[in-house]
């Protein structure tokens, strides 16, 4: 990790120094109260709870600093990417989102933005690198593309959606601001499902949306409170606490993912990896420019889907769970959800357990 990154994960831990009064707790208050004190409502800091809660404050202050970027929290990764498109798009706008992106949002995008008068266009990750975006409103993109892990150049998408006139939103999940900054390389929108690694202990449900241009941030901000998606109040506890760790967790994650990727890509049983971290990466050239360590997860191909069902059953340190970016290593094949991948093919979610038990426990399976 960079320098000046590693100078914000320190104050990060830090962050509500400043706000606190002789005799204040020193960790924040869980506060679920919905209504508070009114006798009038000039300058009253908090109104009612589906506009905001004092943890969702500190928690969004948190995030602000961790993004270095004005950040809405919402009640999950789909109602902060929901909040993002609904900000941008009007009927008859036109939305260029990867057909191997996520698949909820791309279900969002079809069965309600489209309904809505809204262009709703697929295309691969890599095929946004020479993708016409004349007449396009959002360019939506997510790199690394998940599970496939192909990587499309942030800074380079951006210029060109930017010279055609669209609004470049990023889904930086897979690798948080502390492994990729999106806003820094163009982007007008970055969201985030906190759900995964931030939060990262898989017990609570969170996202956020955060930008630069005070005017879209108002409309995010608008519509959390006119659709209601705010977070709960120990949701908003839970990741403000996930956070603390996060630079730590990540760290390790990244470290064993390093190692793990690399031994897999040795391994007789294994048809292929990918991990953008491997020189022989398709992405690898990308990646060393985009990102600041090459994440947690692994693609890893094994011979059929009846070996990849006996390797994850018979992995003691693997989580079979969908999801990812927990402390728990946990791996799915995809193809049980219909992605477009080969019936081999599994998404490993690097955690941090230490690196020789869990090779021990992966190669045992192997
Ligand atoms: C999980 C995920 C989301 C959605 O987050 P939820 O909190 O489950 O709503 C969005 N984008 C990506 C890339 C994800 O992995």
């Amino acid at each position: 990790m960079n320098n000046e990154m590693k100078i914000r994960a320190a104050k990060l831990l830090h962050h509500r120094k400043k706000t606190l009064q002789k005799g204040d707790p020193v960790s924040p208050p869980l506060v679920t109260a919905t209504t508070y004190h009114l006798p009038d409502i000039q300058e009253a800091p908090f109104l009612y709870g589906r506009n905001s809660t004092p943890t969702i404050s500190t928690l969004e202050s948190q995030l602000s600093m961790l993004e270095n970027a004005p950040t809405v929290a919402f009640s999950s990764g789909m109602a902060a990417i929901s909040a993002a498109l609904f900000a941008v798009l009007k009927s008859g706008g036109k939305l260029i989102l990867p057909s191997d992106g996520y698949y909820v949002t791309r279900r969002l995008a079809h069965e309600f933005l489209a309904t809505f008068g809204v262009d709703v266009i697929e295309i691969p990750t890599l095929s946004f690198e020479n993708a016409d975006f004349t007449q396009v409103d959002v360019v939506y993109i997510e790199t690394p593309s998940n599970p496939g892990l192909d990587l499309v150049d942030i800074t380079a998408i951006s210029q060109r959606a930017h010279d055609a006139g669209a609004k470049v939103i990023v889904d930086n999940t897979t690798m948080t601001a502390f492994l990729q900054r999106p806003l820094d390389l163009g982007a007008d929108l970055v969201v985030c499902a906190d759900t995964k690694a931030p939060g990262g202990h898989s017990d609570a449900l969170l996202g956020h949306v955060s930008g630069y241009d005070n005017a879209l941030m108002a409309r995010v901000s608008d519509w959390r409170r006119l659709s209601g998606s705010v977070p709960g109040g120990l949701e908003a506890w839970l990741v403000h606490r996930g956070i603390d760790t996060l630079e730590l967790r990540l760290s390790r994650m990244c470290d064993n993912a390093e190692v793990i990727a690399q031994r897999l890509a040795n391994h007789p049983k294994t048809l292929n990896i990918r991990y953008p971290g491997l020189a022989s990466d398709a992405a690898h050239q990308i990646a060393t420019r985009q990102m600041d360590r090459f994440g947690f997860l692994i693609g890893l191909t094994l011979a059929s889907e009846k070996s990849a069902e006996i390797f994850l059953s018979r992995c003691d340190m693997l989580s079979q769970a969908t999801s990812f970016g927990s402390v728990h290593t946990s791996a799915e094949r995809r193809a049980r959800w219909g992605d477009e991948v080969d019936p081999g093919f599994v998404r490993l979610s690097i955690g941090i357990e230490p690196v020789e038990a869990l090779w021990t426990a992966i190669s045992d399976a192997l």
